[in-house]
């Protein structure tokens, strides 16, 4: 249904929201092992976690997912099913039970793939920074403590022009 490229396509197949390659998470969802989740990604090497606190904002979206689909599973035994207030209280239960590891994934996803776009042109731009982590090493810096060289998050690439002002 979606190709690679498309936001949907890395948000919902759980993918890095960078290269569209690398897996978000070690273990499939239904292990229960929540946060089970690569520190980089394994293909391009995107920082997952952006900034400390990174993941607050992803807990907006798993309430706005899991507040959705549970009204439109009650609507849906409501008005389609037609079943009385118990039934439809056990239904919403269920749901929440069963969903709940998936939208706590699917919402870190979704969130992650918000803050970081597709970048096709990855391999060039991890080539090009180790290039200049080279260069620098050479003239003597410290290549560990210019931030942009070691984050190989999205505010990282962001501040790339920086490294030659060191
Ligand atoms: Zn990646």
């Amino acid at each position: 249904m979606f190709q690679k490229g498309d936001k949907l396509y890395s948000i919902v197949g759980m993918k890095c929201p960078r290269c569209h390659e690398g897996k978000l998470w070690k273990t499939p969802f239904h292990k229960m092992k929540l946060y089970d989740m690569y520190e980089n990604c394994p293909v391009c090497g995107l920082k997952y976690e952006q900034e400390p606190g990174f993941w607050y904002g992803a807990m907006y979206m798993a309430y706005t997912f899991s507040s959705g689909a549970l009204l439109i599973v009650m609507l849906v035994c409501m008005f389609v099913l037609k079943w009385n207030l118990t039934q439809i209280f056990t239904a919403v239960g269920i749901t929440a039970l069963i969903g709940f590891t998936y939208n706590a994934r699917l919402s870190r996803s979704a969130w992650l793939n918000i803050m970081v776009s597709y970048n096709p042109n990855w391999k060039k731009q991890n080539e090009e920074r180790e290039r200049k982590r080279a260069e620098l090493k050479a003239q003597g810096v410290n290549v560990d403590e210019v931030s942009s060289l070691t984050s190989q998050g999205k505010h990282g690439f962001e501040s790339d022009n920086k490294i030659f002002k060191v």
